[in-house]
């Protein structure tokens, strides 16, 4: 199949590699999430197998290859089993308010071109058909801190915000905040990551935003959790469009 070409009849997907893992969605939900994440794996193919095993009781609704090609393996308005345990917001069963996502990476590569290009068109596709806001673009380990670590650092969030998908910060301001631990977690909550420890709290916020820092809690990270939580308040109240 062409590089981020979902076959479509109106609603209807096509599936091209059909996944026995899944279920409704409860309580009547509607997808208004994406989680995207990696296959650790070193193999599409390979990973493709393990998605669509019912012993291994995981699956994704789209894999994208290293190529471009995209494999869609559940239907959008199933419940697909990607995303486990966690949070974003008062969101706890993920599964059931999202759309998964995964990309076939090892975790130690690059995402190449190709790739990024057949992401961008899907989550167009996707956020279009769900009427999805940009900030309830997520990664795995932002609603799952410390269990998950993907996509991780080596994943391009600002392409995604340059195309209008997900949100993006780089911590620049023109007045200095204080530093304060406290502040950072709120405002880190504010914007959706769940409640866990500080240092976590900070590795995982970098893991998206600040991809190569290390050190202490700075300025730059208190500006980035203060800016999103100011932006995009998870579940603050909104009027429908
Ligand atoms: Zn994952």
């Amino acid at each position: 199949m062409g590089s981020g070409t979902v076959p479509c009849c109106g609603w209807k997907l096509i599936l091209t590699h059909p996944s026995p893992n899944f279920g409704p969605r409860r309580d009547g939900a509607v997808p208004d999430m994406v989680v995207v994440h990696y296959t650790a794996m070193m193999s599409a193919d390979g990973a493709c197998r393990t998605l669509c095993n019912p012993d291994n009781e995981v699956s994704a609704h789209y894999l994208i290859d290293e190529d471009g090609t995209l494999r869609s393996m559940v239907s959008e308005g199933m419940r697909a089993w990607h995303a486990g345990a966690g949070a974003w917001g008062a969101v706890t069963d993920v599964n059931s308010r999202s759309i998964g996502i995964e990309l076939a990476n090892s975790g130690a590569c690059p995402f190449g071109l190709a790739q990024m290009d057949a992401l961008v068109d899907l989550l167009h596709g996707i956020t279009q058909r769900w009427a999805i806001r940009p900030e309830r673009i997520i990664g795995h380990s932002d609603m799952a801190p410390g269990r998950k670590i993907d996509p991780g650092r080596k994943f391009d969030w600002r392409r995604l915000w340059l195309e209008g998908l997900g949100v993006w910060c780089d911590g620049t301001s023109s007045h200095d905040l204080p530093v304060d631990p406290e502040i950072f977690r709120d405002a880190a909550k504010a914007f959706g990551y769940p409640d866990v420890d500080d240092a976590l709290l900070l590795d995982v916020v970098r893991m998206r935003f600040r991809p190569w820092h290390s050190g202490p809690l700075d300025a730059v990270d208190m500006h980035i959790a203060t800016d999103l939580a100011e932006r995009f308040p998870v579940d603050a109240p909104r009027l429908s469009a």
